[in-house]
């Protein structure tokens, strides 16, 4: 079991009205999105708490991870 949040999908919306998937991962490297109606959309991580969030969610898995194996999961 190797779980990475990093990868989880979330959705943004453009002005629009489209909406376009993007992982978490993206948001955390402040990506620019580019619409397909012309417009650069810029993925926000206010004070980074969407980069912290999946360290520490992470770090819980792999810790979780840990435990399910001493369990012999
Ligand atoms: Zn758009």
């Amino acid at each position: 079991m190797m779980v990475d949040i990093s990868k989880q999908k979330v959705s943004v919306k453009c002005g629009c009205g489209r909406n376009h998937q993007v992982t978490l991962k993206d948001v955390a490297a402040r990506k620019v999105m580019r619409c397909s109606c012309g417009v650069n959309i810029q993925l926000e991580d206010r004070n980074g708490s969407v980069k912290r969030s999946i360290a520490d969610t992470n770090k819980s898995f792999n810790d979780l991870e840990k435990v399910l194996r001493r369990f012999g999961w």
